[in-house]
């Protein structure tokens, strides 16, 4: 049973990572190894310096920070398979995670190096998880995430856009869209700044196909 994200990557994707001559602790995961790459540390680096120590990067985070593929995709992972999945298959993958140990991640920016944070983030539940989006780290309890899914769904239907729900500013019409029901317009409110409703409101659709 692999307990560290970059192992399980290496191999639920039958990667062999390149192997490097230095003995030393990886920044990114704090393993021991004696075939660490050299690490070069670059401006945006340093919080997580400072959380793992370290004076190397090891084979397998190494395969990790030398790719694309874990910052410009959504992906999730456990001990047997790896999937990539965009915008319209986000909300799917927010409610079906795959089977535990699994580690899971969703940008909104397409670009940042969030992985590092979800090392040794694995989850060994499907009820209670952590997932990793763009540099933050959102708690998923699964009961109030359908809550907010379902939420969130209901609003877009009616019309309401995904800055009004971010921001519980309504739009002077929206009001007349939610026939002025104040526990909606009050439950929307108390959202606000919730990183599990960010989450939720970025997974969901539109035009989702329920
Ligand atoms: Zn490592």
């Amino acid at each position: 049973m692999v307990s560290m994200l970059s192992k399980m990557i290496c191999n639920a994707r039958g990667i062999s990572p390149l192997l490097g001559s230095i003995l030393g602790t990886c920044v990114y995961c704090g393993l021991t190894t004696n075939a660490g790459h050299k690490f070069k540390p670059t401006g945006q680096f340093t919080t997580y310096q400072h959380i793992q120590g370290g004076t190397c990067v090891c084979p397998e985070c190494n395969v990790m920070k030398t790719s694309q593929d874990y910052r410009r995709s959504m992906w999730a992972v456990n001990n047997s398979e790896y999937i990539a999945f965009k915008s319209n298959e986000a909300k799917h993958m927010l409610q079906n995670p795959p089977t535990p140990p699994f580690v899971m991640y969703f940008t909104k920016t397409w670009k940042k190096q969030g992985w590092p944070q979800l090392v040794t983030r694995i989850n060994d539940s499907t009820k209670y998880f952590i997932v990793g989006f763009d540099y933050e780290l959102v708690v998923v309890d699964a009961v109030k995430r359908d809550e907010y899914l379902e939420f969130a769904q209901s609003l877009m239907d009616v019309g309401l856009n995904k800055s009004e729900l971010l921001t519980s500013n309504l739009k002077h019409k929206t009001y007349s869209k939610l026939n002025f029901d104040l526990d909606i317009i009050e439950r929307l409110q108390s959202m606000k700044g919730d990183p599990l409703w960010d989450l939720c409101v970025y997974a969901t659709r539109k035009d989702y196909d329920k």
